[in-house]
């Protein structure tokens, strides 16, 4: 990989309830990896333990900036099984971005079709920017529908280095080799995350690089290896 990646848009704090770093912690953990921004991406009230609604919305109070790194205002938001999401359009609004993702606590498998409509529909969502881990057969996705609907909400699909490093998710290796390869045919963006839960694999690429390496991955489609191409992508205006 030529571009490096600057940005983690994907970590977990102690406000989740299951994972083990502050916000600063994180802040200066990808300060010392050299990181130019970091997205904050607790999981909405959908995941049990993680923080009410209103955390969402005093998440101004958290500064723009720590260490020298660019601090981004997220929610990774769970998947319904009506297809909507865990924490609802009021608590979002003062959000930089939405991600979206399946989650065993607050999903159930409805079959591939049903799965592919629920996540399409959330995709649309104007807030949603980004898919967490669309990579689990356990919870089939149709990337042939996916990918294109991906590309026509301005959504990019993420490389979840955790995913790669457990590798215990069904299918997972092969999943992800399809919808990069699908990404690449219609011109569909991606980003690389480490899907940190403590600040020790905060900017943790090196799984997912090689794997992105292998498949001679386009670098042009990454949205997180440039600040600029980040707010573009996600219209931030500051
Ligand atoms: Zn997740
Ligand atoms: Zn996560």
């Amino acid at each position: 990989m030529k571009n490096r990646l600057l940005m983690d848009l994907h970590t977990h704090t102690l406000a989740s309830g299951h994972a083990y770093g502050t916000v600063r912690e994180n802040a200066m953990a990808a300060a010392e990896k050299g990181l130019t921004g970091i997205g904050v991406t607790e999981h909405g009230p959908g995941m049990p333990g993680s923080c009410h609604p209103l955390y969402f919305t005093n998440i101004h109070y958290i500064p723009r900036q720590l260490y020298g790194v660019n601090v981004y205002y997220g929610v990774e938001n769970d998947m319904m099984e009506d297809g909507s999401m865990s924490l609802d359009d009021r608590f979002m609004s003062g959000l930089d971005y939405s991600i979206v993702g399946i989650h065993a606590t607050c999903y159930h498998d409805l079959g591939i079709e049903k799965n592919t409509e629920n996540l399409i529909k959330c995709m649309s969502n104007p807030k949603v920017f980004f898919v967490s881990h669309p990579d689990d057969s356990t919870y089939p996705l149709d990337y042939e529908q996916i990918v294109p609907a991906a590309k026509q909400y301005g959504v990019a699909l993420e490389v979840n280095n955790n995913t790669i490093r457990n590798g215990w998710k069904k299918n997972c290796m092969e999943n992800i080799r399809t919808y990069l390869d699908l990404c690449m045919k219609y011109r569909s963006s991606i980003i690389v995350s480490s899907d940190a839960h403590d600040p020790s694999t905060v900017g943790r690429f090196q799984e997912a690089i090689a794997l992105l390496d292998e498949v001679g991955f386009d670098e042009e489609l990454i949205v997180n290896n440039s600040e600029e191409k980040f707010r573009k992508f996600i219209g931030f205006t500051g």
